[in-house]
């Protein structure tokens, strides 16, 4: 992979580009895409953002995101904008595998693939450029800068504002994280120049729920959640019967996982969902312990040291029994 640099001349002769990121893409995941949407599209180039799944309601609003090809309801046209790409972006993953049904399609495709993410551990020899950097706040981050490095910075507009702010607040925990530098507040005041509205940024994400959610919560706190105090530990497991009960769907268990965390000394907080496929873990976590190296270690997963994902194909109760018996060998950590 060379340096995202080497890129930069190509941005100025139009091309077809196809964007894409990870599947059920998030508020970093889509506000990256989308902010370089607007951004490639103003330089003259034919975009198609396309996701691998779908996404959760509370992206909708997001500018440009009523032509966000879903993979899966739109195969068709979604193969054929990637047949016919130049270019591949791919932005906020590092492994091909993190696009589901789309990697043969992307493995298999003339276009130079170009990577922006924050992740540990990137596949490096699939892409022709690219920056990788787990210093960074965000995907959105880095695509504010690549705009701003590329020598197009008087592009930068208030929808692209908006999207980079929501990526950037939604992976940061509304800039409450560590890994949020005195840079980070140089760029929001920046696309607060632009025009952008923040208070609605957060009013679409955060403010937009209806009532079944809360009550989802309400019961998850207070029936499926163990707190293992010996090892400042919790565990939250949600059964089929909870996600058909409540209706939940795509998003309505985002930022669950961040509620135990809240608790008194607490290092660990994991959710484990049963999805249809498989059973879908999120692990967060405060200080030292990684919950990237544990995701890879036992539940097929990664993601950064204080907030990663991994799955099982085990039953619910077979993973959760699992979670149980590992998480004892990390007493010396958590203890
Ligand atoms: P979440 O728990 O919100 O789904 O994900 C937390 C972080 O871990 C995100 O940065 C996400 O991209 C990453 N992540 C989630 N699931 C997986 C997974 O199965 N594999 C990898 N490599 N990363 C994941
Ligand atoms: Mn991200």
């Amino acid at each position: 992979m060379e340096a995202i640099e080497a890129f930069f001349p190509f941005l100025s002769i139009p091309a077809r580009v196809v964007i894409t990121t990870h599947q059920k893409p998030d508020g970093d995941a889509m506000g990256s895409s989308l902010a370089m949407f607007h951004f490639l599209s103003l330089l003259g180039h034919s975009c198609t953002v396309v996701s691998p799944t779908n996404w959760a309601g509370f992206l909708n609003w997001m500018p440009g995101c009523d032509k966000v090809v879903d993979f899966e309801a739109k195969r068709h046209s979604a193969e054929s904008a990637i047949a016919m790409a130049d270019y591949v972006i791919c932005l906020d993953f590092n492994t091909l595998s993190r696009t589901k049904s789309m990697e043969p399609l992307l493995l298999a495709s003339g276009a130079k693939l170009i990577l922006l993410d924050h992740h540990q551990q990137p596949q490096e020899e699939v892409f022709a450029y690219g920056n990788s950097n787990t210093a960074k706040s965000s995907t959105c981050e880095m695509v504010y800068d690549f705009i701003m490095e590329s020598g197009h910075g008087h592009l930068l507009n208030e929808a692209m504002a908006e999207c980079l702010y929501t990526g950037v607040m939604t992976d940061t925990g509304s800039f409450r994280f560590p890994i949020v530098t005195a840079s980070v507040h140089r760029m929001v005041a920046h696309l607060k120049d632009t025009g952008l509205k923040h208070h609605l940024v957060h009013d679409h994400i955060y403010d937009n729920y209806l009532e079944n959610r809360l009550r989802f919560i309400g019961h998850v706190l207070l029936n499926r959640m163990d707190v293992i105090y010996e090892l400042n530990t919790v565990v939250i497991s949600i059964p089929k019967a909870d996600i058909a009960r409540y209706d939940i769907q795509t998003g309505d268990t985002e930022g669950l996982v961040n509620y135990p965390l809240s608790i008194q000394g607490i290092k660990l907080a994991a959710i484990v969902i049963d999805r249809d496929e498989e059973r879908k873990w999120s692990f967060r976590s405060k200080g030292s312990f990684d919950v990237n190296q544990f995701a890879r270690n036992h539940f097929e997963g990664g993601g950064h040291r204080n907030a990663a994902g991994g799955r099982s194909g085990d039953a619910l109760d077979t993973t959760l029994k699992k979670f149980y018996a590992v998480i004892k060998h990390y007493e010396s950590e958590l203890g």
